[in-house]
This record gives structure tokens, sequence and C-alpha cells, in this order.
């Protein structure tokens, strides 16, 4: 079988590896973390993303390379694509590490994200604030991830000290207006380079602390308001030439309207219910699509319901063996642990998942409710 590089060494890369394995591929990763999750199921090139000599050796061992992580520098990716077959291309890489590049790549496919403004200094900070109207989200344009590089302002007064606040990162800064959402959902799609695009049942997600908690599929949202949702995912996935996946995260607002927060170009931790929950797992549908294999089946074969173990949870996940106490059972429910083999345990990081099959995500609420393991932080 042919060897699938990976810039990334991540828990996506790791999930992603063992779901090709078992497809007869073989990985190699590059990440700069010593044993880093998908360094426990593959080679490791241990160096940093923008080593170029540590990126030629992994073009020189791959016939076909992947990212699973937006940040990594892309001209990097750029040099791999020149010296190896990069199907997702640096170019989408370039654009989804941008929130700016990204919100003008919507406009441009007629998707809509919820309005912003760019920020470059104090004064375009209040005059946003006064166009937008509060409460408002500031974020750094690059490099944030789990809600970290974001400040919600909710008066005028909060503006200046937000500023400053992430202005100290020197990064670009952009000002979104704050969406009174209804729920949060995301669409993965697939796009092969052959064109065919397929994408995974609709997913509702709640945040806690700006980190994804939860994953409820069949979402609890109007069946008219999916089928829009899968629909202009698809569009994006087109209209950005994806190879590959594209994970892309809304706000359905009130009146059922739909907003385009985010997108992702690799497989996503909103995905993660596709391992048990669909024929096919994000994980695989991504390597059919970068080897341009036919997509997989994205039939849904169970309710599900996808918490996040972090840090603060792991203990108590650990101890009852992913097989928690009889009140699951009770409910038929049938629990998935999946651990990503991280050294080191931090509140707040992603350690693991869970995916609950259930008869009725209810169930599974009700019991992840009532369960003292999420209560601790
Ligand atoms: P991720 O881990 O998904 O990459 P991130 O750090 O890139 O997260 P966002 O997805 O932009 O951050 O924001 C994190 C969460 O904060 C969102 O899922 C949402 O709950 C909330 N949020 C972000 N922007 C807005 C907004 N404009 N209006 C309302 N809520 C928002
Ligand atoms: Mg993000
Ligand atoms: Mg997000």
């Amino acid at each position: 079988g042919a060897t699938i590089g990976i810039l990334g060494g991540g828990q996506l890369g790791r999930m992603m590896a063992l779901a090709g394995t078992a497809m007869g591929y073989r990985f190699i990763t590059l990440d700069p973390t010593p044993g880093a999750p998908c360094g426990q199921v593959a080679p490791q090139i241990e160096a940093s993303y923008s080593d170029e000599a540590a990126a030629r050796n992994l073009a020189l061992a791959s016939d076909v390379i992947t990212y699973e992580f937006e940040n990594v520098d892309a001209d990097v990716a750029a040099l791999l694509e020149k010296e190896s077959y990069v199907p997702q291309g640096s170019t989408l890489l370039y654009t989804t590490q941008h929130r700016l590049r990204e919100k003008r790549a919507m406009e441009s496919a007629g998707i809509p994200a919820a309005p912003y403004r760019e920020i470059t200094d104090l004064p375009s900070l209040i005059q946003a604030a006064e166009e937008l109207g509060l409460p408002c989200v500031l974020k750094t344009a690059t490099g944030g991830y789990d809600g970290k590089g974001q400040a919600v302002i909710r008066s005028s007064e909060e503006l200046e000290a937000a500023y400053e606040e992430l202005a100290a990162s020197g990064r670009e800064l952009v000002l979104e207006k704050f969406i009174a959402f209804q729920a949060e959902i995301s669409v993965i799609a697939a796009r092969s380079p052959k064109g065919e695009v397929k994408s995974f049942p609709v997913s509702e997600n709640i945040h806690v602390d700006g980190i994804l908690h939860l994953s409820i599929v069949p979402a609890r949202v109007e069946e008219s308001i999916q089928r829009e949702a899968r629909k202009l995912a698809e569009k994006l996935a087109e209209s950005l030439n994806v190879a590959g996946l594209l994970a892309v995260e809304m706000f359905v607002t009130e009146d059922g309207g739909l907003y385009v927060n985010e997108v992702a170009p690799r497989p996503h931790n909103s995905g993660h219910y596709t391992m048990e929950a669909c024929a096919t797992s994000q994980f695989e549908q991504h390597v059919r699509a970068i080897c341009n294999l036919p997509l997989g089946d994205i039939t849904l074969l169970s309710p599900v319901v996808m918490v996040n173990v972090l840090g603060q949870h792991l203990e108590e996940v650990v101890k009852q063996a992913g097989v928690p106490d009889h009140a699951l059972n009770e409910y038929g429910a049938v629990p998935k642990l999946h651990l990503y083999g991280k050294n080191e345990s931090k509140t707040g990081r992603k350690m693991g998942h869970i995916n609950l099959l259930c008869k009725d995500v209810q169930h599974a609420l009700d019991w992840i409710e009532q369960t003292h393991i999420w209560r601790q932080g």
C-alpha cells in the first residue's frame, strides 16, 4: 500500500492513521512533540512544522501528504506541494488558517458569515463595535482554538481592555457580531479530487468555556435547516476546491437562518461521532477522499451523543474503564471510549471522547447530566 504522510501528530492524525491502516495504507507523521498521539501508532519525524529539511524527509517517505492541523506553516505546505503530492493543496490551508481570508472566501462563494470587521487599532475597534452593535466577539485572526484568543465584549467600557489583551498577541484581529443562536451545528463534507461530494449528518454542538463538550446526532434542529446546512457545506467544499474533509461550523439563528462561524480542512472533533455511529467514519472518508477513492456511505446507523473527555474528566473515566454505571445500561446505551494517549493530562485539554450510541439522544444526555464525571470543571 501507499504511504500517507501527516503534517501534525495529534489525536486527529492518530485516528486517521488507525482508520487508514485498516484500509492497507502506511503512515508517517511530522510533529515536534516526542511521542505525539499519532507517533504512537505510526513512525514519527520529530521536528518543528517549519523545519524544511524535516518536511523534505516527510516528502521522501510519503506518496501522499495531508495535514491534520491548520497551524502548520503554509510555506512548508507550499514546499511539500512542489516536492510531493498534497491533494488538499497549500492554498486551502492558507485560506483557512486566517479568519479574514476565510470569511472573504465564504463571501465569494455566496455563503453567509456573521457580520464582521477587520480591526487594526483601538479607534477601528470602537467604530466597528458601533457599526455592528454589542455584544461582539473580538478574535485573533490566526492561531486560535478551543475559544483561546477571543474576548466577548458586552459593553463599550470593555472595548479597551479586550483590545489590549488580544493585541498583545501581535496577531491581526477581527470583530464579529455576537450571534444569539438557537443552536450551534456543524457539517463535515468530503470531496475527492474527481469532484464527488458527500456530507455527514448534521451534528448539534454544545460548548462549555469555548471547548466542545457534546455533539448530538440527530441534531435537535428542524429538518429543513439541516438540509440547508448540508447543502451549504457541500457548496463551500466545492467552491474552495477541497480535497479531503471540510468541517463547517455554523450558528442557527432564532429565526432559523444560518451563519458559518469557521471552517477546518480536516477531521473535526464534532465529527468523532461518525466513528461508530456512521457506516463510514470521518477518518476513513478523509483517507478515501485524498486518495481519490469512491467516498463511503454516510448513513447514520444509530443516534449518538459524543462527549469529550478533558484532563479533569480523565481519572474518573479511566476508573470506570469507559463502561460507566448501570444507569447507562438501563437506557440500553452503548459507550465507546477513545483515548488519545497524550503524555500529559491538563485541565481543559482534550484527552479522549466517548461515543454514546443510544436509542434516543435524550437518554444519553440525561445520563451525562446525572453522572458526576462532567460536573468537575
Ligand atoms: P475551535 O476549537 O472550534 O477551533 P475557536 O477557538 O476557533 O474554536 P470559535 O469556533 O470561533 O473558536 O469560537 C468558539 C465558540 O465561541 C463557538 O463555538 C461559539 O460557541 C462561541 N462563539 C464564537 N464566535 C461567536 C459569535 N460570533 N457569536 C456567538 N458565539 C460565538
Ligand atoms: Mg477554530
Ligand atoms: Mg470553532
